[in-house]
C-alpha cells in the first residue's frame, strides 16, 4: 500500500481485514525505539474487533503511549521462520480487591 494513504487505510482496515490477508502489526515506540510484530490473530483473543488506527498500545520499555505507532505489514516468503514476533502466551485472570468503609 503506498505510504501516503496508510493513515487513511489503517482507519478502515479492522484487525480481522489484516488477519485475512496475511498482514502481521508492527508496533514501534518512538521514544524508545523498539519495534515489536503481533499476529492480529492474538489481539482478537483480547479484544473486540476494532480499525488498526483504534488500537492502543502501551511501550513495555518506556511505559508510555504517547510515541506507538502501529502499522500493518505483509512478511515476505523469506521471512517466514526468521521474522521476530511476539505471541499470546497465556491470559491471566487477576483477581484485584475492591474495598468499602463502612461503621463497625
Ligand atoms: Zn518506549
Amino acid at each position: 500500500m503506498p505510504e501516503m494513504n496508510q493513515a487513511k487505510k489503517l482507519s478502515r482496515w479492522s484487525l480481522t481485514d489484516a488477519s485475512a490477508v496475511g498482514h502481521i502489526l508492527v508496533v514501534r515506540c518512538g521514544l524508545c525505539n523498539t519495534t515489536r510484530r503481533f499476529l492480529p490473530d492474538d489481539i482478537l483473543k483480547i479484544r473486540r474487533d476494532t480499525t488498526i488506527n483504534r488500537l492502543k498500545f502501551i511501550c513495555l520499555k518506556c511505559n508510555k503511549r504517547d510515541y506507538m505507532d502501529v502499522t500493518v505489514y505483509k512478511p515476505s516468503s523469506w521471512e517466514i521462520g526468521k521474522l521476530p514476533i511476539r505471541r499470546l502466551a497465556d491470559i491471566k485472570d487477576v483477581r484485584t480487591p475492591v474495598w468499602r468503609d463502612e461503621t463497625l
